[in-house]
């Protein structure tokens, strides 16, 4: 083959697997708790000529030309931004919830200080790791990190033990600079009205890391973060907020200067226009739909979680009714394990991640096979599914994990279900198909 029929054979072979995998998410239950399905007016926004133009600035103060609608579409941005979060400074320059929280480390921290925010195993994100695992704020910013005491009945962090280590921590002299509330398996509200007060008298930065919730928070049935006391918020706009990929920083005009350097020039250099334009219409769609779907969410969530303790499937967090969130989370470590209960879920077109839970690394689990399994429910939730989906979507993990039940009548069952829901709710046009391959280039 010459380099020409075999660059042409692996081109059509990229858009051949990209409609495979359009076609496959179609057909499948997507329970993924970090992902969602954009609108097809994100879409339209993310393929225009705004993905190949730099903007290195802040709108109006750029290093480039050429700006002029790109900064007025960045200041549309910034404007439902403050509407949607109620705040006074919105950046959405942050090109990923990681840039977002490394941006806030930049502005509020020095290498050397110290942090407390969770462990992963109770929910903690990489992004406020420790050197020795590779998280952001020990390898990359060299933050000392010490994690929150958690109750796992509770599912959540305990107030006063936290209290307690920050005064053991001032004893030897190391008072921590921040506290990062917030996480990846985040179930209920995080204490931070309770913690605030503390905090504030001890002069310790507060940031809450609302990657996941973002959009439930957007749709004001969260925590509001910024009222209970957070200096500032960071978040992911395409978890529970149905946007592009990316990032986004929340906080008061106290701060945005320094924030604001903290992206550019720290973190980002240019930052994905396309993106931002992306960001716009969706923050859009969440100021005018985003009650009603962070509600029903909620609801769903609850519901399925409801729904899969009758079914005999250990959901965690039901002293407090299992969720508050979009997240529903289980323990499988009878059935095998996340790892391969997540494997035995794919092969019937059920797509969920595994998770490592409370008490999993102190009873040896590793991530490749940890001891849960995390759902959400927002995607499946934007696409028009109400608690009666919830029931049956609890009956079929329950033939499929405990009835082990053949995988390829769950598969039709799943496809059958999928195929009642094929648009997107929640939004100002919704006439495609939610998973339709759009083909630009013409025969
Ligand atoms: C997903 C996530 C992030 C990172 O966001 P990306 O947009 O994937 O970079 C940060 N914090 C938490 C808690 C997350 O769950």
């Amino acid at each position: 083959m010459d380099e020409y029929e075999f660059a042409k054979e692996r081109y059509e072979r990229v858009f051949n697997l990209l409609e495979e995998h359009h076609k496959w998410f179609s057909e499948a239950l997507t329970l993924i708790a970090s992902e969602n399905v954009p609108s097809e007016a994100v879409k339209e926004a993310i393929v225009t000529d705004f993905m190949s133009r730099y903007a290195e600035g802040w709108p109006g103060d750029r290093v480039y030309a050429g700006c002029k609608y790109i900064d007025e579409v960045e200041l549309i941005a910034i404007e439902l931004g403050k509407k949607l979060f109620d705040a006074e400074h919105v950046d959405v320059r942050p090109i990923a919830g990681v840039t977002a929280n490394l941006s806030v480390y930049t502005a509020f921290t020095e290498p050397g200080d110290t942090i407390i925010s969770l462990a992963i195993p109770n929910g903690g994100h990489i992004t406020y790791g420790k050197k020795e695992l590779g998280g952001t704020a020990g390898a990359v910013r060299g933050l000392n990190v010490e994690n929150f005491p958690f109750d796992s009945e509770e599912m959540n962090i305990d107030v006063d033990k936290t209290k307690a280590l920050i005064e053991k921590m001032k004893k030897e002299g190391k008072k921590p600079k921040m506290v990062v509330f917030g996480g990846s398996l985040f179930l209920f509200p995080h204490p931070l009205k309770e913690l605030a007060p503390y905090l504030k008298a001890e002069d310790i930065y507060i940031m809450y890391d609302g990657a996941h919730v973002l959009g439930l928070i957007a749709g004001g049935e969260f925590q509001k973060p910024l009222e209970e006391g957070a200096d500032v918020m960071t978040g992911s706009t395409h978890k529970t907020l149905p946007g592009p990929q990316g990032g986004v920083i929340v906080s008061f005009d106290k701060y945005s200067e320094k924030l604001k350097n903290a992206v550019f020039p720290s973190n980002v250099s240019n930052h994905h226009l396309h993106h931002v334009a992306g960001k716009a219409i969706a923050f859009a769609e969440m100021l005018a739909f985003g009650k009603q779907y962070a509600k029903d969410i909620i609801r769903n969530a609850q519901k399925l979680a409801g729904a899969l303790a009758e079914k005999g499937f250990k959901v965690l967090g039901e002293k407090n009714g299992y969720t508050k969130s979009h997240q529903v989370v289980i323990d499988v470590w009878h059935l095998g394990g996340g790892g391969v209960v997540e494997k035995e879920l794919e092969q019937a077109n059920i797509i969920v991640n595994r998770n490592l839970i409370p008490g999993d690394i102190k009873s040896g689990k590793h991530f490749k096979n940890p001891g849960g399994i995390r759902m959400g429910v927002q995607e499946i939730t934007r696409l028009g599914m109400g608690p009666s989906e919830m029931d049956e979507i609890a009956d079929i993990l329950y033939r499929t994990l405990l009835k082990k039940e053949d995988k390829e009548a769950i598969k039709k069952r799943v496809k059958e279900l999928k195929a009642r829901f094929s648009k997107v709710r929640y939004a100002f046009d919704s006439k495609r198909d939610a998973y339709e391959y759009i083909k630009i280039r013409l025969k």
